[in-house]
This record gives C-alpha cells, structure tokens and sequence, in this order.
C-alpha cells in the first residue's frame, strides 16, 4: 500500500526540525468547528433523518415561494414559517430549531444574491450532504458532553468518540452544534464554539516558502516536502468502485452499497490530503516567525492542462490558507511577494535574471555569475530575500501589490522590539503593555495577506 511511503515522509518533516515550540501563555480567542463522530442508534437516525428531510423541504418551499412571487411582482416576499407548520402538519414533529434556522440559512442566501455576493440560491438535494444545526444546546462542554455521549436538544444523548486533543482545548462559549451525515453515511456532529489558543514562542528563524507541482513545498533553507501524490494513489481504485457503480441497477440496494463504497474512497482521500496539509501548515507555523510567501495565480496556472490535475491534487490554495490563519492564532508573521516577482528565474547570489528558463529545468547554470541553481530552494531563498525586504521597507516592492512599508527588526535580532503597533502580534503588544489580560478576539490583517 503506498500509504507507508506517505506517512514516512510526514514524519521526516518533525524530524528535520525537532525544536518544539513552548507556548508563551498569551492568547488569542478564535473560533473554531470541532467536529466528533456519532453513533446514532435506530431512533436516533430516524429523527436525524426526518430533521434533515424537514430542514430541506423548509428551505426549497420557502426558496420556491420568494422566486415565484419575485417573478410575478419583483417584490421581495418573506413567507411565514409558523404558516408553514399549519399547512404541513408533520413539520411539528421534529426539533424547531433546526427548521428555523433552515428558514434563516434562505433568507441570508437570497439576501446575499441581492446584495451582489453570490449566485442565486439552488434548492437543496437529498443526495447532497445532509445537516441541520441547533443553538439552543448546552452551553457548557461538561453539560454537552457527558463521558462519551454528547446531549443534542430533542434526541438527548448520542453516543461519540472525538480525538485525545479534544478535551484539552480551551473551549470558552459554545455558539450551536451541527448534525451532519455524509454522503458515506457517517454522522458527525460539528461544535462551533470559542477555543483560547496560546501564542507560541518566538523560534528566531524567518523562512521562504515555495510551493510548487514537483513538491509541495521547499523551504528556503532546504527543507523539502514531496507532493504525496495522493490523488494519483486512489484514482485506480476509485477508477474501480465508479464502474461498479454504473453498472448496477438504478435504484437497486445493490447500487446503493456501491454508491456508499465510492463515496468513502472519496472522503478518504480528501481525509488524507487535508490531514497533509494540516501537519506541513502547522510543521510551518511551529518553527518560523516570518513567513513569506508567494501569491500565487492558481486559476492561470490551472488552465495548464498538463498541471491542472496535479495542481487540482495538491490543494495549495487550501495549504497557503490554512499557513495563514494558523500564522494569525500563533502571532506570526506572514508576508506575501507580488505575483509578478520573478521567484524561480532570478539567481539568488548575484541577482540576475535568467529569462529563458523552462519549467523542466530542474537545475540550471546563472549566465551572469556561473552558479549552478537548484531551481526549487533557489525561489524559496528569493521568495525570503524579497519578503524581507518589503517588511525592512527597502524601498517600494519591485513587483508585489502590497506591501507593508514600515520598518520592521526582524526575529534574527529579536531583543528590541521597535515594530510600529499595527505590525507587532497581538502577544507582542500584551507583553509590553501587560496592565490587564486583553484578549484580542479578531484576527491581524497583514497588508500582504
Ligand atoms: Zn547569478
């Protein structure tokens, strides 16, 4: 199984940098979902099911009505759900809340048509996801969960199981719980709540990142993580399960079972990629203060038909996202060049510039200096170089969009910190105030980010 090879290489990642980062006790309060799996017995899949049909048909009526009425009158319309409940009787019969929120999810949805955000609404499908969310849950983690049950309003206890971390985070205010099956047939229950998050230790290091189709990502100072290939890896067997699929009888329980078995080949890839993602992010996070990154053209380079299945595996967007709002909990910096910086064909011991280069060429020879360039760990030391420069404010970017042009000491010599306010970490600010333990409950917005 070529699980092995990926798993080692996962953990060759820690072993390259082995420094644990200690957490410095200050915190950042952000919010997260945290998801832990249910075993629902009969009854309790009964009325998930009949909660989830509710939820459904609430939302595609009510979506029905304010397009109908909006074709006939261009007037907006806002149907009453209690009138809802009166002409459909069995509405009553499952958890209130959930269709209330049904009927609030339409309403944002035609709302932000209106208002220019998004498409037109689509009705909702039985074969789509199925989910349903209620606030009125326990808002103590105790009271939810109790040993391994979790208390959801109306169904009472449903047997879970959730991961060793999971108690150990710090869980502040729990907003709603989400009920959700998937398309395997699993049920999960999503807590979205307040988690305090501490600051991590400043590691003194600043690092360049490359992300790229041969490897995932190639650190300036020569780490480097190979593209797992996990989508090259499940394709034959996903390949397999979707043939037997077609070919069984519509509407069969035969085709079902086949249905479900594709289904979990899918969640299991995309279980396995995210998973990926979430140790080189955070394997990123842990050991640097300044992280510089690219901004990359991921719709351009998709239309490259040889790369877009590649790229389409890789998920580096979702990687750049996650550095980023893992970088904003931690306190560390990240700096994004401009798009148009020539990262991959400028030589980094004298500059020049190799315009000629190929995407094939691995290592290439700097006509202008004679060094011998390994194409990857190359972009990552430009990528740092020209990152470090927009944040030290050495003049305007050559070709980024953004920038932070203030001055900036960065982490190789860190004991002054003489950063303007609105670039220093929120842990950075409470260390030197200290008076009282603010908590800082949104995010930093770097200019780059
Ligand atoms: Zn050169």
């Amino acid at each position: 199984m070529p699980t092995r090879t990926s798993f080692q290489r996962c953990t060759n990642v820690h072993r390259i940098l082995p420094e644990v980062p200690v957490p410095v006790g200050f915190f950042m309060i952000v919010k997260k979902g945290i998801e832990i799996k249910l075993y629902p017995n009969k009854a309790q899949k009964v009325f998930f099911a009949k909660t989830f049909g509710c939820c459904r048909f609430v939302y595609n009526q009510c979506l029905k009505l304010k397009s109908y009425l909006y074709e006939e009158t261009y007037m907006s319309f806002d149907p009453k759900l209690k009138s809802f409940k009166e002409e459909w009787e069995w509405l009553t019969e499952v958890d209130s809340q959930a269709l209330a929120n049904a009927y609030m999810d339409m309403k944002v949805a035609y709302k932000n048509f209106f208002e220019g955000r998004t498409k037109y609404p689509n009705y909702k499908s039985k074969k789509d996801k199925q989910s349903y969310r209620n606030a009125m849950c326990h808002k103590e983690l105790d009271k939810l969960i109790v040993g391994h049950t979790i208390i959801l309003p109306k169904v009472g206890p449903v047997k879970c199981r959730y991961g060793k971390t999971f108690k150990h985070e710090n869980i502040k205010k729990i907003y709603n719980v989400t009920v959700k099956k998937s398309k395997k047939g699993d049920y999960y229950c999503s807590i979205c709540c307040d988690v305090e998050v501490e600051e991590l230790a400043s590691t003194g290091k600043s690092v360049g990142v490359d992300v790229g189709i041969k490897s995932t990502v190639v650190l300036s100072d020569g780490t480097e993580i190979r593209n797992p290939h996990f989508g090259k890896k499940s394709e034959r067997r996903i390949k397999i399960l979707q043939r037997r699929h077609s070919k069984k009888v519509k509407g069969g329980k035969n085709r079902e079972k086949a249905r479900r078995r594709l289904a979990a080949a899918h969640e299991k890839l995309c279980n396995r990629r995210r998973n990926f993602l979430h140790q080189v992010s955070r394997m990123i996070v842990d050991n640097y203060d300044v992280i510089c990154l690219e901004t990359l053209n991921i719709k351009g380079m998709q239309k490259n038909h040889n790369l877009a299945a590649t790229l389409h595996d890789q998920a580096l967007g979702a990687l750049i996202g996650m550095i980023e709002y893992k970088a904003a909990w931690y306190g560390r910096t990240v700096m994004k060049v401009g798009r148009f910086f020539p990262s991959s064909k400028m030589c980094n011991h004298c500059g020049g510039i190799y315009r000629e280069l190929k995407l094939s060429e691995r290592v290439w020879v700097c006509p202008h200096c004679g060094a011998v360039i390994l194409r990857d760990p190359n972009a990552a030391c430009n990528i740092l170089d020209e990152g470090i420069r927009i944040l030290n404010n050495e003049g305007t970017p050559r070709t980024g969009e953004t920038a932070v042009l203030l001055p900036l000491r960065l982490a190789d010599d860190p004991p002054v910190d003489d950063r303007p306010l609105d670039l220093k970490s929120s842990g950075q600010l409470k260390r030197e105030t200290s008076l009282a333990p603010v908590v800082h409950e949104t995010h930093r917005a770097f200019a780059g980010g």
